[in-house]
């Protein structure tokens, strides 16, 4: 069994390319802020909790979302294979993965990471704003989304990095190019 980590900014196609690798592959998809906005929208503890820090472009705490993520593997059940989409989003974060695959007797397989300058997500992002309906989806909050990146997910990428794990990916173009690149790995892993 395959576990994935798609990694990127905000707006640089997880979503998309991690649809694209479950249709292909039949993989199941864990993605973080799906299982978040699916809270909010039920209204529950966790989704008024989660609500505060998403609207503010904010990253839902450590322990919290560590908690979410674990149950939400264990509920997954046996398939060929995990994309985790939006997890890990800091280091501890990406501690707590490997520690929880390991008491599992598995492994991250693979780090995909795509690659896609600011400007372009600026604009793919406002562009999104327009029809997602998302709260975080708006100019002020997609700043404050980027820098919430640069500062606490990106120095992630050395961390796959040091793991041998790290698949850097150009992440525009077409999708068409960007999925051959992404199956091209995992194909490989
Ligand atoms: P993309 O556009 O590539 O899908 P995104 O940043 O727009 O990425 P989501 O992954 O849907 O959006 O996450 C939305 C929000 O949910 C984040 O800004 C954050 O507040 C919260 N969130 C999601 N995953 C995590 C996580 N692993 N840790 C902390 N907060 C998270
Ligand atoms: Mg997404």
């Amino acid at each position: 069994m395959k576990n994935i980590v798609i990694f990127g900014a905000p707006g640089s196609g997880k979503g998309t390319q991690s649809d694209l690798l479950v249709a292909k592959y039949g993989f199941k998809h864990i993605s973080t802020g799906d299982v978040l906005r699916a809270e909010i929208k039920n209204e529950t503890e966790l989704g008024k909790t989660a609500k505060g820090f998403i609207d503010n472009g904010q990253l839902i705490p450590d322990s919290l979302m560590i908690d979410i993520l674990a149950a939400t593997y264990d509920a997954l059940g046996a398939c060929e294979g995990v994309i985790f989409d939006g997890f890990p989003r800091t280091i501890p974060q990406a501690e707590a993965l490997k520690a929880m695959l390991a008491e599992r007797g598995t492994a991250v397989s693979t780090m995909l990471e795509l690659d896609v300058p600011d400007d372009m997500l600026i604009e793919r992002l406002i562009n999104r704003g327009k029809t997602s309906g998302r709260a975080d989806d708006n100019e002020e909050t997609i700043k404050k989304r980027l820098k919430v990146y640069k500062d606490q997910t990106a120095p992630l990428a050395e961390w796959y990095e040091k793991e041998g794990l790290r698949h850097a990916i150009q992440g525009f173009g077409s999708l068409e190019e960007i999925n051959a690149k992404l199956c091209a790995v995992i194909d490989a892993c």
